[in-house]
């Protein structure tokens, strides 16, 4: 009945869903629901109902009139506005994902769209008295700033509700309705304000600059660890702060601490409002509620912060540039790094990204005049550069079965005496990262992923780290039976923090490892012992390379300065270098000279030595000059296809298949299919191919065209990954 349609005037709305679809659905508009482009609303789809934004207002639908639905509610938030939907359109067209998943990442509390009910939470009150432990806990965990349910916050803190109660009498914790809670609401951009040194000043002045032109500008912030990055974007979030607008920061998970949010607080007055992933729905909720309506102003999280629907951002600052943690590699595959740079320039505004070891890809846009390089070449306070030392394992033996060489044992003796810490670095958690039958040769594999099983003696079990399988430490082999026959093959740092029990019984020894500091809770804890001297020896993994200050920790010794060597990934040797270099950057801060030392068997590697001539600059040369010569990344482009099924022989047909259907186009070069080197992976066999490109090409359209010719069975996943960064 289309006359009745133009009688009443409906309206066509195209609604965009938080499902895995790319287009947009037409629904009709009720009479007096007035809505917008962006507005959220809620809408059928088939036979549920589900929420989405609306998209545009068509003139006409392919949908008979007939057929249209209508929309069913509209939710009383402010609308999206049209820079995030463009974000939301842009990056996946970019990625090849579908635009509704993308949306999904933006919206991704469903409950945050209804007005919530009052919920009791907890905050820090303004008391103080003295605390025993267990309450001292409880005010540990609330330091983030951020409101907990009560038995949430008996959870975290592991105390009884009435240790909380009774804080609650002494007004040191306060009951709040969690919802009414605006996170970050009014920061004050002179509460405590530090004078900047020349080059800090320097740096700052043009990013305040940009901030008051609104501008599309991107800064790399390039400076030794320590030598005030954070403080120079804190004077451009003051400078922000005073246009009004929101501030984004973004920040690899674990770098996410409660010291960096202290220390945000003390300069601004008030906590961040925070995005991450061990946050409840609630907490999720009043951050989103508080980002969309422009009540909070600066948010600080991890990379899926960039998709929330920012009221009016006016700077992003993405910390620690580098990480690889910023590239998600399930679900929608992007570069959260690469995503906030075009986040800034559609929404007109400066991107200041920091490193003490930028990437190649950062500092070739630099080269290329892109990017405003911004240097601070001193740590602050004039504290020295620690000395970088090489130890060739092949003259400084190590005794049998161990791995601390004789050198680096005299020197943490040396630095024990003198009572300041040592760090050692072992890039490997768990004990062993083989278990071997000496009998029969067999090593012990995950029976659904291609790799070893690594042994965990804090828990006597044998985990996978791909799939998280584990299986109690066998008695015997399981191949030949033989008993007593398996051995543990080379280190983790469980197996380091023993052999540092046994040169040194006193040292008070920490193992900072994923493993074990599991959560934020444990690593707040963890980082407060190193600080306030309560450990000797910490071993850890990678955790501990990311941005956190010990000043007393004076030696750091790399036990495998090889270990990411090997691999064949194209970045492997940039990641190595980036990763010593800022485990190396722990040593010596403040007052106390800091010494380094590397243990390889590679003394004459490139790594090696630009590390000891501390010449960061010269080995991203090379590095540069590498890759252009193989017409890689950043002077070509890149895609990965990654063809995974639970049946090995249908999943190598499909490779083959669509490996036969390749484009042959000039400019292109297409390398497999070919088993990835992680061939099993929870069961699932996998197999790649990987497509180079020159940079002008349409990596993305060409792709589409190849894999739009290509039928693939349902049994059978292709995801494709622009811009790869792992290889397995
Ligand atoms: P980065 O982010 O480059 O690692 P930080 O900003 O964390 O460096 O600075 C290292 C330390 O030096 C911090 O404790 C910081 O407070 C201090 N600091 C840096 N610049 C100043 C300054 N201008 N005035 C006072 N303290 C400073
Ligand atoms: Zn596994």
């Amino acid at each position: 009945m289309p006359f009745l349609l133009q009688e009443i005037k409906m309206r066509i709305c195209a609604v965009l869903v938080t499902s895995p679809m790319g287009k947009t659905y037409d629904y009709l508009e009720p009479e007096g629901m007035g809505l917008e482009t962006g507005d959220y609303v809620l809408v059928p789809l088939g036979p549920r109902a589900v929420q989405g934004v609306v998209w545009g207002f068509p003139d006409a639908s392919e949908v008979p009139a007939s057929k249209m639905k209508s929309v069913i509610q509209k939710y009383d938030v402010p609308p999206m506005d049209e820079t995030t939907r463009s974000f939301v359109d842009w990056v996946a067209q970019y990625n090849m994902a579908q635009r509704g998943a993308v949306l999904k990442m933006a919206v991704s509390v469903p409950q945050a769209l209804e007005p919530p009910q009052p919920l009791t939470g907890y905050i820090l009150g303004s008391k103080v008295i003295d605390l025993n432990e267990m309450q001292k806990k409880v005010v540990e965990v609330l330091s983030d700033g951020m409101a907990r349910r009560l038995s949430e916050l008996s959870k975290q803190a592991e105390v009884g509700t009435s240790v909380i109660k009774t804080l609650v009498k002494h007004g040191v914790v306060e009951a709040v309705d969690l919802f009414a809670k605006v996170p970050c609401a009014n920061p004050d951009p002179d509460f405590a304000h530090k004078d900047l040194t020349a080059d800090q000043t320097k740096a700052a002045a043009q990013i305040v600059e940009a901030v008051s032109k609104a501008a599309f500008h991107p800064f790399l912030l390039d400076g030794v660890t320590g030598s005030g990055k954070t403080e120079v974007y804190f004077e451009a979030i003051a400078e922000c702060l005073r246009t009004g607008k929101q501030v984004l920061i973004l920040m690899p998970e674990i770098a996410l601490s409660n010291s960096f949010i202290t220390r945000f607080s003390s300069r601004f007055g008030v906590a961040p409002a925070l995005w991450h992933s061990s946050m409840t729905p609630a907490q999720r909720r009043v951050t989103w509620r508080g980002v969309a309506m422009g009540a909070s102003k600066v948010i600080v999280g991890a990379r899926s912060a960039l998709f929330l629907p920012y009221a009016d951002l006016g700077l992003i600052v993405v910390d620690e540039e580098h990480d690889a943690a910023y590239k998600q590699e399930e679900g929608i595959i992007y570069h959260a790094r690469d995503m906030a740079v075009v986040r800034a320039h559609i929404q007109k505004i400066p991107v200041v990204l920091t490193s003490a070891t930028p990437s190649l890809e950062t500092l070739q846009n630099v080269w290329d005049g892109r990017y405003t390089h911004l240097q601070l070449p001193d740590r602050y306070g004039g504290a020295d550069k620690p000395e970088i030392k090489i130890l060739d394992l092949r003259v400084d033996k190590p005794e049998r079965q161990h791995f601390v060489s004789p050198v680096l044992r005299d020197e943490m003796e040396l630095t024990l005496a003198k009572h300041e810490q040592v760090l050692l670095f072992l890039n490997r958690r768990g004990f062993a990262p083989l278990t071997l039958c000496r009998t029969c040769g067999h090593r012990i594999e995950c029976p659904k992923c291609t790799a070893w099983l690594v042994e965990h003696k804090r828990t006597h079990h044998l985990h996978c780290h791909h799939c998280g399988y584990s299986m109690k430490e066998p008695e015997k082999c399981p191949s030949c039976g033989d008993t007593d026959s398996l051995v543990a093959c080379g280190p983790g740092v469980e197996r380091i923090a023993d052999e540092v029990k046994e040169y040194f019984p006193d040292a008070r020894i920490m193992v900072m490892a994923s493993d074990v500091l599991d959560t934020h809770q444990k690593l707040t804890s963890a980082l407060a012992d190193i600080r306030e001297g309560r450990v000797d020896v910490i071993i850890g993994t990678q955790v501990i390379a990311k941005g956190h200050h010990f000043p007393q920790i004076t030696c750091v010794g790399i036990i495998d300065a090889d270990l990411g060597l090997s691999g064949g990934d194209l970045r492997a040797t940039e990641h190595s270098f980036q990763i010593l270099h800022q485990v190396a950057g722990r040593a010596g801060r403040e007052q106390l000279k800091g010494h380094v030392y590397l243990q390889t068997y590679n003394a004459e590697q490139r790594v090696m030595q630009m590390l000891a001539a501390d010449d960061r600059d010269g080995f991203l040369a090379v590095e540069a000059e590498e890759r252009r010569r193989a017409h890689m990344p950043p002077f070509a482009r890149l895609a990965a296809l990654v063809i995974s099924g639970s049946n090995e022989t249908v999943t190598r047909d499909v490779a083959l298949t669509i490996g036969r259907a390749a484009p042959h186009a000039q400019g292109v070069r297409i390398l497999g299919p070919a088993q990835a080197q992680m061939y099993r992976i929870r069961g699932k066999y996998r197999q790649r191919i990987l497509v180079q490109a020159d940079k002008k090409l349409d990596i993305q359209k060409m792709i589409a065209e190849w894999l739009g010719h290509v039928k693939i069975p349902s049994s059978v996943r292709v995801s494709v990954d622009i811009d790869p960064q792992s290889f397995v």
